[in-house]
């Protein structure tokens, strides 16, 4: 029997390699369930391909468009966040990879979870603005959350046949540096957009490429790892790899250090999650470490990306400072993608934002929900 997927965010850049992952295991997977925010020809694309029993585009005005697109197609139409819902919770699917990009993420994600359905997880905005909500869902539903963030999948492949996790001495996540790892601050005042969306290794959605680029990508994995792996933020460790072919580690308490490396394709981590526990064969890239010769290690610059210890900071925190982070990213990144702000814009908003700040003293998913809508405002006239 094939694994019934549904995909939120299908038509992304981790979406349609996810459909790759699928087309090249056509019987080991049905897509049942997929969902876009307003890309409605790649959306009607997919839904003639697949033929999802069920498909939502979350902006409503696109709803006639879809409609007529894919007129004479089986699939039921769906829009807006009750689309998307439906879609994650009422599609029939074993597994939901959540792969929407933002806030915009967490319902969706949360009612597969409450479903008791398996995820796999690229959306790490759900988990640092909810972790605690999420984990608690997924543990009395069930639900296994699998990560397909590179770096998560790799921690988790290091962790498999570790069933005691006082063995675990730290987690150390790799970060490729960004763009800018060689550029000295006082030229970052001159940094244009253009620049920012240049990644040195990854090809990625514009989001989570300028996240790579101020460094707080790595600082919002960092608040992910610790709710996935239920890690102390003291042992989450970062160290600049700049070639991204060690996807991270895992340092045990008796000096042994486990590592997981590949290609820069996400094809890799996506499939393992859609495969767990099993592997199968995958015609990605093979690894060639003979042609790469050297791998680079380096310590993150914390002066030169805030993003880093603002990160830390808001996880050590916790009580809601989480969600006022990602909230504020998510605004000071669209602002900077507008062009309406500069890049070192970015850290300043989400730091101003986080001072104004009372931390929740019961982080009720409502609670979290209304942090949230208070910090964009905030970052938003910041
Ligand atoms: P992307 O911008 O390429 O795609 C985002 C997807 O979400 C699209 O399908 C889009 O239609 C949908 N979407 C956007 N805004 C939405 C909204 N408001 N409501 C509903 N749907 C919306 O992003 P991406 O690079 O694929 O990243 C997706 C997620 O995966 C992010 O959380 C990112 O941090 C994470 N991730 C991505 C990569 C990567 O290689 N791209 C790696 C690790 C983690
Ligand atoms: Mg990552």
């Amino acid at each position: 029997m094939p694994k019934k997927i549904a995909i939120l965010g299908s038509t992304g850049s981790i979406g349609q390699s996810a459909l790759q992952v699928v087309q090249k295991q056509k019987t080991a997977f049905q897509v049942v369930g997929l969902t876009a925010y307003r890309n409605v020809k790649e959306l009607a694309r997919q839904i003639k391909i697949y033929k999802p029993k069920l498909a939502a585009i979350s902006d409503v005005k696109c709803y006639e468009d879809l409609k007529t697109l894919t007129k004479g197609n089986r699939t039921r139409i769906l829009a807006g966040e009750e689309g998307l819902v439906a879609v994650a919770a009422e599609s029939g699917a074993d597994l939901v990879l959540s792969a929407i990009v933002g806030a915009a993420g967490l319902k969706p994600t949360l009612e597969a979870i409450h479903k008791g359905k398996d995820i796999a997880l690229a959306n790490k905005e759900t988990m640092v603005m909810a972790g605690e909500v999420v984990t608690k869902a997924a543990r009395q539903s069930g639900s296994r959350i699998l990560p397909v963030d590179s770096e998560h999948c790799a921690v988790f492949q290091c962790l498999q046949g570790c069933p005691n996790p006082q063995e675990v001495h730290k987690v150390i996540l790799t970060a490729s540096g960004g763009p800018f790892r060689q550029l000295d601050q006082n030229q970052f005042h001159k940094i244009t957009l253009r620049q920012a969306l240049k990644h040195p290794t990854w090809r990625m959605g514009p989001k989570i490429t300028i996240d790579s680029a101020t460094l707080m990508n790595k600082g919002l994995e960092v608040i992910e790892a610790h709710y996935l792996f239920n890690m102390p933020y003291e042992k989450i460790d970062i160290v600049v790899h700049p070639e991204s072919i060690i996807h991270s580690m895992v340092e045990y308490i008796d000096g042994s250090v486990l590592a997981q490396l590949g290609t820069t394709d996400m094809q890799i981590p996506i499939q393992y999650a859609l495969t767990y526990p099993k592997r199968a064969f995958s015609p990605v890239d093979r690894l060639d470490l003979t042609a790469i010769q050297r791998l680079r290690f380096e310590r993150p610059n914390h002066h030169k990306f805030p993003c880093l210890d603002l990160a830390y900071e808001a996880g050590k925190k916790g009580g809601g400072f989480p969600a006022v982070l990602n909230a504020a990213n998510e605004v000071a990144v669209a602002r900077f993608l507008r062009e309406d702000i500069s890049f070192v814009d970015i850290p300043k908003i989400i730091e101003k934002t986080l001072k104004k700040f009372r931390p929740l003293t019961n982080s009720t998913l409502d609670a979290i929900l209304k942090s949230d809508r208070w910090a964009r405002e905030l970052a938003q006239s910041t």
